[in-house]
């Protein structure tokens, strides 16, 4: 009976191996995703202004309805929410408001809306594939888990809410607006992991100037900076190129920056990728330890598969 129930078990188990890893609940069994996340880790939201709790809106939607490719600002800087793109539902499972958690092992279980067509699809696809080379961060399909994300395209901008509220999360991607640069799914991906913006940083100011004379009239509050005792910046520096940065044009109302970096040479708010500090601070915030493997046989395909990746990065 139990040598039975042991072959079952390891037929189960063995069976998993040949699933791509986005497929492939069991990739927790992996040693390249040995994260050690308690479930009682957790992001504090008090800092949040209090649009950031309630419903998703239309008029945020026809903003992002009339961006095109030579907007000035990114499609997830138009929206009319706490920082343009975060939103916390007025009434979590558990009732609280004011603080998410991680995830528990990195593990995110995603349910995609199936009114995206392909190529928006595959859009989604190709960020999640980024956390999975670059992080530990485990994306995999929603099969009844308790918590999950729902990646859904309602006319109402591009938003999240910040880390894990427990039970059903949106991630709003209005299509085609929110899908046209790979970077602003992984930018909304990033608010459900648990991250801010990077310009909210407790010491932005000292990396980047805010000219509150463009702003347009009630969106100064995009432009709060967070508490430090509220704030943890795992470890790594002020970071222009995160994809978590607003660009220069954000919540302008005049064509005129409204925010300037303090050096020369470098752009704000891209969009292309992770960039090398975001890859560090997820790895940090969910206490990764994931090692590249760089020798053998395993590393000689990891390399070739994927080469010093972090050179690519931004
Ligand atoms: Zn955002």
């Amino acid at each position: 009976m139990a040598f039975g129930y042991l072959l079952l078990n390891l037929i189960l188990i063995t069976g998993y191996y040949g699933l791509p890893v986005e497929d492939d609940p069991s990739v927790i069994v992996n040693d390249e995703t040995e994260n050690s996340i308690d479930d009682g880790d957790v992001i504090d939201l008090t800092g949040l202004e209090p649009n950031a709790f309630g419903y998703p809106k239309d008029e945020s939607g026809e903003a992002v309805a009339n961006w095109t490719e030579s907007s000035l600002m990114n499609p997830e800087e138009m929206g009319g929410y706490a920082e343009g793109d975060i939103l916390i539902p007025q009434y979590t499972r558990n009732g609280v408001r004011d603080q998410a958690s991680l995830w528990p092992k990195g593990i995110i279980p995603y349910d995609i809306d199936r009114r995206f067509n392909q190529e928006q699809r595959d859009t989604i696809m190709r960020a999640i594939a980024d956390y999975h080379r670059l992080t530990c961060l485990r994306f995999v399909p929603y099969k009844g888990q308790a918590d999950y994300i729902a990646i859904k395209s309602a006319n109402t901008g591009c938003w999240s809410s910040v880390g894990r509220l427990g039970g059903r999360q949106e991630v709003n991607l209005q299509a085609p607006g929110c899908l046209s640069k790979k970077g602003t799914v992984l930018h909304e991906l990033l608010h459900a992991v648990g991250f801010m913006h990077e310009q909210s940083r407790p010491e932005r100011d000292n990396f980047v100037k805010i000219h509150y004379n463009n702003i347009k009239t009630g969106a100064e509050n995009n432009f709060k900076k967070a508490d430090p005792k509220r704030s943890n910046d795992y470890g790594i520096s002020y970071d222009y190129n995160s994809v978590m940065h607003y660009s220069e044009h954000a919540f302008s109302k005049n064509s005129q920056k409204t925010i300037e970096p303090k050096v020369s040479g470098v752009t704000l708010g891209q969009r292309e990728g992770l960039s090398r500090g975001d890859v560090k601070k997820i790895n940090n915030m969910y206490n990764c330890k994931k090692e590249e493997p760089q020798t053998g046989w395993v590393g000689s395909i990891w390399q070739s598969l994927f080469g010093d990746k972090s050179k690519d990065l931004p």
